[in-house]
């Protein structure tokens, strides 16, 4: 059963969980009953795929079965930044209309974990300007005296919003390879894990073919089609994409948010915005690990105050590496935290379709027809609103990485004026990196009193600074230098390179696979896993993890699918535990 606060009892409480100091002010009310708290608000949590997994998946059973809906209430530490809550940032027309605009989005919305510091000196800077001493280093947005820049994952970066990165992610879904599901079959059978990744793919409004009309998608599938008579056995499809076209004006499509995975249960329950969760916790704060969770702590940050939430089941959802801040801070499986780590390579390039293929577009198709009519001085055969190309290569033994091509917002060559964004034509091929326990995150101890919480072990946001220690091993370099050829090769069959957007691997710019995974694995065991099966955190009864830190595999293909997939298995857990409660 919840516990039961008394305001002398809430003070305490807040006294032994996070060191504040007595007279530190309490929110009104301070502390909040509920069924289900879920921190996080990302496609895996609520208003994105995971925490609205967990939520869609426990609100439908409550309606199925005539139970009575179970009060959830969900954290987050970001705001609702779009008309709809937690709905993807690219259904807006102007970016339907200019996708290159929506890079500054994406941009906007990264912010880095972990920058080393050891490149601030600025030599043309004013001497009498302040800079810090030799012996200093600087500690705001993630600058890190403790990072090696050898070991970092520069790119790496936490979206904070409502909604999480599933308000600008590509939507591509695929379903991985069974080389790619080694350890997690260990934990899920395939057959089980198969019919899951079908019902996630279900739940992500995922399709195929509505990308099937458009000329360039056309254009680059004859491309690729002349490129792989040269390579018989190897086969190219189209994406499989969370995202759907508008009925009501085929030019547009609807992209998966947190918001389409709720459904009709968007906006229906308690949503705490700008509210960081800092822990979860016992009442006596010595009690060992083994009994259920019985609070959270969070933070509105608008006003400073701390909340309790009490619940009877707990899920943290708030991606690979914030979630790991908020265990480490619970004294949560300390040993095994954020090992184990794996992060994609890849490798990318821009071409410009070749004139042989622009020439192919059939002159007597109707909407080409009425392009040259409507806009005489067009030189291309390609009207403007025509969808771009969604074409993908999936992961095989012999070629084992996960490949797109297509047209994304992310473009980090420069299309500019000089080219016509309509004969561009991106190259992405993700690699997969060899699971290893030495690959990992740590966090500074935050455990004691308010004031042994030094400035520099913390981040901005008042969290455990994550330090990265993550290498390539030998088999992953000679696998990524495969996988560059291999993308030269089919490059060439489809154009030339875009100056500025030549061959190059890309690991430390914005933007890209922001696909860390297995820092809070699950497993068999809780000596080399976080969680098990039922994605519930080893020895606790009602604490759950969700997000792509629970994926114990190397993986190339993109993770969300899989971890909607795992979710959906950990939310029948956290119905099966609530059931007799409510
Ligand atoms: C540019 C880009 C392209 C991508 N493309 C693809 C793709 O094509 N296919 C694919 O599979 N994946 C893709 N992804 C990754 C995909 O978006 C993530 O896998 C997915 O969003 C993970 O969901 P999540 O709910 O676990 O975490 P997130 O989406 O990261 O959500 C976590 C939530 O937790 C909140 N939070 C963080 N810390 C706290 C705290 N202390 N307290 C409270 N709340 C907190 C955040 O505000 C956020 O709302 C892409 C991502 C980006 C940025």
């Amino acid at each position: 059963m919840p516990i039961r606060l008394t305001e002398e009892k809430i003070r305490q409480l807040l006294k032994q969980h996070q060191g504040q100091p007595p007279q530190h002010r309490l929110s009104d009310p301070s502390y909040v009953e509920c069924d289900v708290f879920i921190a996080g608000s990302g496609p895996i949590g609520r208003v994105f795929s995971i925490s609205a997994t967990y939520a869609r998946t426990i609100l439908d059973w409550a309606e199925k079965n005539n139970k009575t809906t179970p009060k959830i209430v969900m954290a987050d530490i970001g705001s609702k930044d779009g008309k709809i809550t937690g709905g993807h940032h690219k259904n807006s027309i102007k970016y339907q209309k200019d996708i290159d605009m929506f890079v500054n989005v994406i941009k906007g919305a990264l912010q880095p974990i972990s920058v080393p510091t050891s490149d601030v000196f600025q030599s043309t800077l004013g001497g009498t300007a302040w800079t810090p001493a030799l012996e200093q280093a600087l500690v705001i947005q993630g600058h890190n005296p403790n990072q090696k820049p050898q070991m970092n994952l520069k790119a790496s970066a936490v979206t904070r919003t409502v909604g999480g990165m599933a308000t600008h992610w590509t939507c591509s879904c695929p379903i991985p390879n069974d080389e790619e599901r080694v350890e997690l079959h260990k934990v899920i059978p395939k057959l089980n894990m198969d019919s899951l990744l079908n019902e996630a793919g279900i739940l992500l409004n995922v399709h195929s073919n509505e990308f099937d009309d458009s000329i360039r998608h056309n254009l680059v599938k004859k491309g690729l089609t002349d490129a792989f008579t040269q390579f018989p056995g190897r086969t190219f499809q189209n994406i499989p994409l969370a995202a759907e076209r508008r009925s009501d004006n085929k030019d547009y499509v609807t992209w998966t948010g947190a918001d389409t995975i709720l459904g009709k249960w968007n906006d229906t329950f308690d949503l705490l915005t700008e509210t960081r969760v800092t822990r979860v916790g016992w009442e006596d704060p010595l009690r060992e690990n083994k009994s259920p969770v019985q609070l959270a702590l969070v933070r509105d940050l608008n006003t400073g105050n701390d909340r309790l939430i009490v619940a009877k089941a707990f899920i943290i959802a708030c991606g690979s590496v914030p979630t790991c801040q908020i265990l480490w801070n619970s004294k949560i499986s300390e040993e095994v935290l954020g090992q184990y780590l794996t992060e994609q390579s890849m490798t990318f390039c821009q071409v410009i379709m070749k004139s042989e293929l622009i020439s192919s577009v059939d002159p007597e198709d109707p909407r080409v027809v009425a392009h040259r009519t409507n806009h005489p001085n067009d030189p291309l055969p390609i009207p403007f609103n025509d969808l771009e190309p969604q074409s993908m290569i999936p992961y095989t033994p012999e070629f084992p990485w996960h490949v797109q091509i297509h047209r994304d917002a992310f473009s980090y060559g420069d299309v500019g004026p000089k080219a016509d964004p309509r004969t561009v034509v991106d190259l992405r091929f993700f690699g997969k990196g060899e699971v290893k326990k030495e690959n990992r995150i740590f966090m500074a101890p935050l455990h004691g009193t308010f004031n042994e919480w030094k400035a520099g072990v913390t981040d901005i946001y008042g969290m455990p600074q994550v330090t990265f220690e993550v290498t390539r091993t030998e088999a992953d370099k000679q696998r990524d230098q495969r996988m560059m050829k291999d993308m030269t090769t089919i490059a060439n069959y489809l154009g030339s390179y875009l100056p500025g957007s030549e061959p190059q691997f890309m690991a430390s710019e914005p933007g890209l696979a922001m696909h860390v995974t297995g820092t809070f694995r699950i497993g068999n065991s809780a000596d080399n896993s976080v969680a098990d099966d039922q994605s519930r955190v080893h020895g606790i009864p009602n604490l759950w993890v969700g997000g792509n830190g629970c994926l114990p595999d190397a993986t190339a293909s993109n993770p969300t699918r899989t971890s909607v997939a795992i979710a959906l298995k950990g939310a029948q857990s956290v119905i099966d535990y609530i059931a007799p409660l409510l």
